[in-house]
């Protein structure tokens, strides 16, 4: 075949590819039974802030039995036992900056091979100075939290005042240290309409990542008011439809992926998608608002959600060692102080059940879309007590879609 021929297919190649719409979603390259995609290591319970929904409880003090600086560097050589490529790997607390250690864990985990990101609280220790050390010492990504998009509803989420502004000054300085960084919301009844507002603070600083997160109702997140299955629908609804101005991530709200697949659908299909999934006046009030601050209608490629949900392709491993399928799930597996993380990962009942998607039940189990959603196993453990349940927030009624044929290609 001559040089001509292949550079004429490329360019053909290509040109059908720029006209194709992206993939729907994104799948994880390596099996999830055989490694995680991301282990999620809670360094520490102790943390100054009273955050509302704070999973872990967290408390002014370190506890004696939190991991040690040497038992923290034999989970990172447990980590890189899982092989290439490594997961991605996050030191989050309480806050992590309460460990005098953690610049030393992060240059133990770069030095291992990992890329180390760090999910600290806006606290007074989130310095120009102290972030510039986070980058200095491996670090390339830190998370952010961001509840309002102004500082009264923000810091009363928090617990504290001014904890909004020493976020944004966090952001800047952040950036300036050559960090990413992923902004993290908690939607919750008091900031549903804030949602719109907090996309265009994300839009306008920059961000890796938007990372939207469902309530489970674990730790102090009991208190808190819950959504209904339908506000949820048209919260995913209106997080597709901003995608396309920001990089959006629904967290624990698995079906954002059968969203974002019936939405791929009905956009191929020419269908109109509010009046196909039944969307309500808060999705309208929601669109409307993003409408009002230009972020809907821009052009940049959406980033399709991946396919990882607690036990498959998740692990969380707790500040004394517990490994549980997520950090909303309390449920534990081991210890990294007695069996290694890729024996309980791989082998453990509790995470091989999970990634049995065969074994949901209620409209989960009966699902078209399981293989690719789930449900969040923490949200239906915290609701019924038993795992495998039905996801409690999910409106969908199994084999309503109308368009099958096209989905099949797509799962
Ligand atoms: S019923 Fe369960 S599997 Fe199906 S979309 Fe809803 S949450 Fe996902």
């Amino acid at each position: 075949m001559s040089e001509q021929t292949t550079a004429g297919q490329a360019t053909t190649e290509q040109a059908t590819a720029a006209r194709r719409p992206p993939r729907p979603l994104r799948h994880v390259h390596r099996d999830p039974a055989a490694a995680p995609f991301i282990v999620i290591w809670e360094a520490t319970r102790a943390c100054p802030l009273a955050c509302r929904h704070c999973r872990a409880e967290a408390r002014p003090d370190r506890d004696p039995a939190e991991l040690t600086t040497a038992e923290a560097a034999g989970l990172m050589r447990q980590i890189t036992a899982f092989g290439r490529p490594a997961p991605l790997f996050v030191i989050t607390g309480g806050d992590p900056f309460e460990r005098p250690d953690l610049y030393e864990l992060i240059a133990e985990a770069r030095a291992l091979g990992l890329s180390p990101a760090v999910s600290p609280s806006a606290t007074p220790a989130l310095t120009p100075r102290s972030l510039a050390r986070v980058r200095e010492a491996g670090a390339s990504v830190i998370s952010l939290s961001l509840d309002g998009a102004s500082a009264a509803p923000h810091d009363a989420f928090r617990g504290f005042g001014g904890v909004f502004d020493r976020t944004l000054d966090a952001w800047r300085a952040a950036r300036d240290a050559g960090l990413k960084v992923q902004v993290n919301t908690t939607v919750n009844r008091t900031n549903l309409t804030d949602l719109p507002g907090i996309a265009r603070l994300v839009h306008e600083y920059g961000a890796l990542l938007w990372s939207v997160f469902f309530l489970i109702p674990t730790g102090r997140g009991r208190a808190l008011t819950s959504l209904t299955a339908r506000e949820t629908e048209d919260v995913l609804n209106f997080l597709y439809d901003v995608g396309r101005t920001v990089p959006v991530k629904a967290t624990e709200a698995h079906h954002f992926r059968r969203v974002a697949l019936q939405r791929h659908v009905l956009a191929e299909r020419g269908a109109d998608h509010e009046r196909a999934l039944g969307l309500g006046p808060l999705y309208r009030d929601l669109r409307e608002r993003a409408l009002d601050t230009g972020l809907i209608g821009a052009e940049r490629t959406r980033r399709p959600p991946i396919d990882v949900n607690a036990g498959r392709g998740l692990v969380f491993v707790s500040h004394t060692g517990e490994v549980s399928p997520s950090g909303f799930l309390p449920l534990t597996a081991g210890n990294v102080r007695e069996q290694p993380l890729t024996d309980i990962y791989r082998t453990s009942p509790l995470f091989t059940a999970l990634r049995d998607t065969g074994r949901l039940t209620g409209r989960c189990g009966a699902c078209e879309f399981r293989a690719v959603c789930g449900g969040s196993r923490s949200r239906a453990f915290a609701v019924t007590g038993d795992v495998l349940a039905e996801e409690p927030w999910c409106a969908y009624e199994p084999g309503s879609f109308p368009y099958p044929r096209e989905l099949a290609g797509l799962l």
